[in-house]
């Protein structure tokens, strides 16, 4: 196991950032300097657990999170300090709830039933002005801005900066460009273990956020920050593996679209839990407003609807781009990292062992021919539907565990209580005068 103390003097770090996700996906730390790291290494730091939103009691001991040293990161941006994510422990135990565990959890039962899962995600997001009420650049205004070669230079800096910490870090990026709505990017990196991807794909968020800050704008990774303009997708593409890592299970040249038995299981269990599965992929209010939106300024907005799948077209919530692996396109930018990996290897590995059937294929264009499709169920319409569909799915709740489902349930209707109970100008404008 590597030795943070050794790695601190081997690289030159002052400080450890030991870090770890709450339920809301918010990312918490503390600096540690690195005169300290060799206790905390072992005991770990002190949260009060409280503070964040992991459904705990100003009442219990302390969590303490402890790092994981394997997943170590050198801030490419600020090298004296180096990014640890850590694992949720209180008086001995796995603090059930906690994002990262629940995500080691079913990567360790995958593991036993012979299955590894590879996978990548492309987490898109705009640069805004610092308030973050406009888009940065006042000359991004294209009616079709996607692949604005023009655009994506004048954020060159920015652009460019990231992808060579990727680069220096080991990640194989490959590609980055505009995307679909003014102000947007998206950025392209290697896909890699679920475990490994969902801290690749929480350091990324707290890089670009860094990164972004430093040239004295602000990035979002919010579903849909601007009316009217195609939202922030967090797409994964998904692979399962033999246990050394070689063999892909989802590769079967001689099955349609070269998706193996198994692969067509996985995605089963993926299309019959989907309705829930939103409440994970899809966690926020604003998640809405992005699936299920009108037509964008663009011209679509690359966001599912329903629950079909089919082979490469973009217009469904399931796109097979190739064989071997399959694309969720389901989940947005404020998905938790680690539990938008957990709630795929769930919903995965329950199709596995049900031989689910993802049933047949539309090969049309859903956003012009959806009303056609009469037999597929419509994504939840707003987040209290996708808790409740999650509520109601016992099999899901039960792979991702019955204490995290009772709290993400919990704290996710609380969220919904207090949207409901907010007085919006909507209400105003539309009963004033009734
Ligand atoms: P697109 O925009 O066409 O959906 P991108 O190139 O933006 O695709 O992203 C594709 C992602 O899928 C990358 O992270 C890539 O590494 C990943 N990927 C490619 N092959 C596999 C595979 N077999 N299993 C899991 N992920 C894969
Ligand atoms: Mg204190
Ligand atoms: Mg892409
Ligand atoms: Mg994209
Ligand atoms: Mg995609």
């Amino acid at each position: 196991m590597a030795d943070l103390a050794e790695f601190a003097r081997a690289r030159g770090v002052k400080y450890f950032m030991i870090s770890y996700t709450d339920l809301f996906g918010g990312q918490r730390a503390k600096l540690v300097p690195a005169q300290a790291i060799a206790d905390m290494q072992e005991d770990g730091a002190g949260f009060a657990g409280f503070a964040t939103w992991l459904d705990l009691t100003p009442a219990h001991p302390d969590m303490l999170a402890v790092p994981d040293p394997e997943a170590a990161i050198q801030l490419p941006w600020k090298p004296e300090v180096a990014w640890v994510p850590a694992n949720c422990v209180m008086e001995g135990d796995d603090v059930a709830q906690a994002p990262r565990n629940v995500l080691r959890k079913l990567v360790a039962e995958a593991a036993s039933e012979g299955l590894r899962v590879k996978t990548g995600i492309e987490a898109e997001f705009f640069l805004l002005t610092p308030e973050g009420d406009q888009i940065s650049d006042p000359f991004d205004t294209a009616e079709k801005p996607c692949y604005d070669q023009q655009a994506v230079m004048r954020r060159y800096d920015v652009i460019a900066e990231i992808c060579d910490y990727m680069l220096e870090l080991g990640w194989g990026p490959y590609q980055n460009d505009h995307e679909d709505a003014n102000g947007q990017f998206e950025m392209n990196w290697e896909f890699a273990d679920a475990l490994t991807t969902a801290d690749r794909h929480s350091f990324f968020k707290f890089m670009v956020k860094s990164v972004a800050e430093k040239h004295g704008l602000r990035a979002t990774f919010m579903p849909k920050p601007i009316e009217g303009l195609t939202g922030n997708g967090c797409h994964a593409h998904i692979s399962v593996w033999d246990t050394e890592g070689k063999v892909n299970a989802f590769a079967d040249l001689g099955k349609d679209l070269g998706l193996s038995d198994q692969g067509r299981h996985f995605l089963g269990g993926i299309m019959k839990h989907a309705e829930a599965l939103a409440a994970i992929t899809n966690p926020t209010v604003n998640s809405y407003k992005r699936i299920n939106a009108p037509r964008t300024t663009s011209g679509a907005t690359w966001a599912p609807n329903t629950v079909t799948w089919t082979g490469n077209n973009r217009t469904h919530m399931v796109r097979v781009p190739g064989p071997g692996r399959f694309e969720l396109r389901l989940p947005d930018g404020a998905v938790n990292p680690y539990l938008l990996q957990a709630v795929i290897i769930a919903a995965g590995l329950s199709g596995i062992r049900s031989k689910a059937d993802p049933g047949k294929r539309h090969d049309i264009d859903m956003y012009a021919e959806g009303h056609l499709v009469t037999d597929a169920p419509r994504l939840p319409l707003n987040l209290l539907d996708a808790v409740r569909a999650y509520d109601a799915d016992a099999e899901l709740k039960e792979m991702m565990g019955a204490e995290f489902s009772a709290s993400y349930t919990k704290m996710k209707m609380q969220e919904w209580t207090s949207f409901v109970s907010h007085f919006s100008r909507w209400e105003r404008d539309t009963t004033l005068d009734i």
